[in-house]
């Protein structure tokens, strides 16, 4: 058993590191947040440093290197700013199931250029009427010569408004059960019938798009099924092995990060610094420091089964329940700890442990809710004890 990262978990870790410091704005962050604006030109950035999907092909412009080079990558860009961090991280992480299935041909028309910063990807899983059961979906593609015509409604999409390529989750084969009846399908943004209209304000993550996605009459070519027809079902369940882990960094660079701010900004603030000295403030920080690093171990463990080639949804689901668990926590903790000062302050920096707080509610929801992980690892937890 080993705890330490390798040597090149490291050095993307230290990469990373650098290009927060360098490109996470704190005063442009609140800027893009309030116009709801994505920070395009860092995502190009991203791209141009070799940090976007790092354990991609290097064929599709990423690195090559295991899963948990990724999901450090994460943990260490939401660590400096959970606005940006999400926000890069979320312009990829909707091609994993693409970039897992897709065909070469597909890959290679459509992974180069997201890599390279170009471009983000979407993916349409969610529906009105289908968000956390995902055995069946309004939406249908309805097979014509050698296309698909796509008709149905697709809600809560991230980057619903920008994704240059969708993933999208529809019916193929209406007569058939869950694991038969559904196929993923990789949609052009230039494909006819697509409407994307934006949702409008929404709790957190305020950089990044999210939107209602229809198809009226949308014709996509067969070929672009993403791996076999009708067996979307798998597809998408072999998605959330990698996604939610990526989820659950996110969460874990939400709590380093906003411990590490609180310790920054105490050196600077005699009252904050005063607040260190009480035994209560002491236990607070205590229980945040165990709570983010207990989930360090859970999310690097799921991540190294990911490497292993054995995922396994039980740790999966618990490394993301237990992301939004600590994540909420932790920032809760900090705000409680240094509101009252920088309320009195009115200082920028201070506002930061606000955006962390609001921030981290998301990770409870998106790649299924906490109440679905639940259900996932007492199911399992109940199977492997024969009940
Ligand atoms: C910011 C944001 C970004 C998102 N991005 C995307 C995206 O890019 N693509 C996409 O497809 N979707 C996306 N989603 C949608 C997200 O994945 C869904 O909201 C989520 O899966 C829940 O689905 P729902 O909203 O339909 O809730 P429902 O499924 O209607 O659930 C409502 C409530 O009931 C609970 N519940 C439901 N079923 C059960 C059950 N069996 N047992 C116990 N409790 C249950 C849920 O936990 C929840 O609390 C995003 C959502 C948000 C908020």
């Amino acid at each position: 058993m080993n705890f330490e990262l390798g040597e090149q978990e490291k050095k993307i870790q230290r990469l990373a590191r650098r290009f927060a410091a360098d490109h996470f704005i704190l005063k442009r962050a609140i800027e893009l947040e309030e116009r709801h604006e994505y920070p395009f030109d860092v995502w190009e950035k991203l791209g141009r440093t070799g940090l976007i999907c790092v354990d991609y092909p290097e064929k599709y412009g990423g690195k090559g290197l295991k899963f948990i080079s990724t999901i450090v990558e994460i943990a260490e860009l939401c660590k400096r700013d959970s606005g940006y961090g999400m926000a890069m991280s979320l312009g990829w992480i909707p091609s994993i199931l693409f970039a897992e299935f897709g065909s070469e041909e597909l890959c290679e028309a459509y992974l180069p250029g997201m890599t390279r910063g170009e471009y983000l990807s979407g993916i349409c899983f969610t529906e009105p009427n289908y968000g956390s059961d995902l055995t069946w979906a309004g939406t249908a593609a309805v097979r014509s010569g050698d296309c698909f015509i796509l008709n149905g409604d697709k809600q809560f999409i991230t980057n619903g408004r920008y994704a240059k390529f969708f993933t999208v989750y529809a019916v193929t084969n209406p007569n058939a059960r869950k694991e038969k009846a559904l196929s993923t399908i990789l949609v052009d943004r230039e494909t006819n019938g697509i409407d994307a209209a934006e949702i409008g304000e929404k709790h957190g993550s305020h950089m990044t798009s999210l939107a209602n996605v229809s198809f009226q009459d949308s014709r996509v070519p067969c070929r672009n099924v993403i791996g076999k027809r009708n067996e979307g079902f798998r597809n998408i369940i072999n998605f959330f092995n990698k996604s939610r882990i990526e989820i659950a960094a996110q969460g874990l660079g939400l709590a380093e990060g906003v411990l590490e701010k609180l310790f920054e900004y105490a050196k600077k603030n005699h009252y904050l610094r005063g607040k260190f000295t009480e035994q209560a403030t002491q236990h607070q920080i205590a229980d945040m420091r165990i709570a983010a690093e207990s989930l360090k171990l859970l999310v690097f463990r799921a991540a190294s089964l990911v490497d292993k080639g054995r995922p396994n949804p039980r740790y999966t689901s618990m490394a993301k329940k237990h992301s939004g668990d600590v994540a909420k926590f932790v920032t809760g903790e900090a705000c409680r700890i240094a509101e009252p000062e920088y309320r009195r302050c009115g200082d920028i920096e201070a506002y930061d442990f606000r955006r962390f707080e609001r921030d981290s509610k998301i990770i409870d929801i998106y790649e299924g809710t906490k109440e679905i992980q639940k259900n996932i690892v007492s199911s399992l937890e109940l199977r492997q004890h024969g009940l």
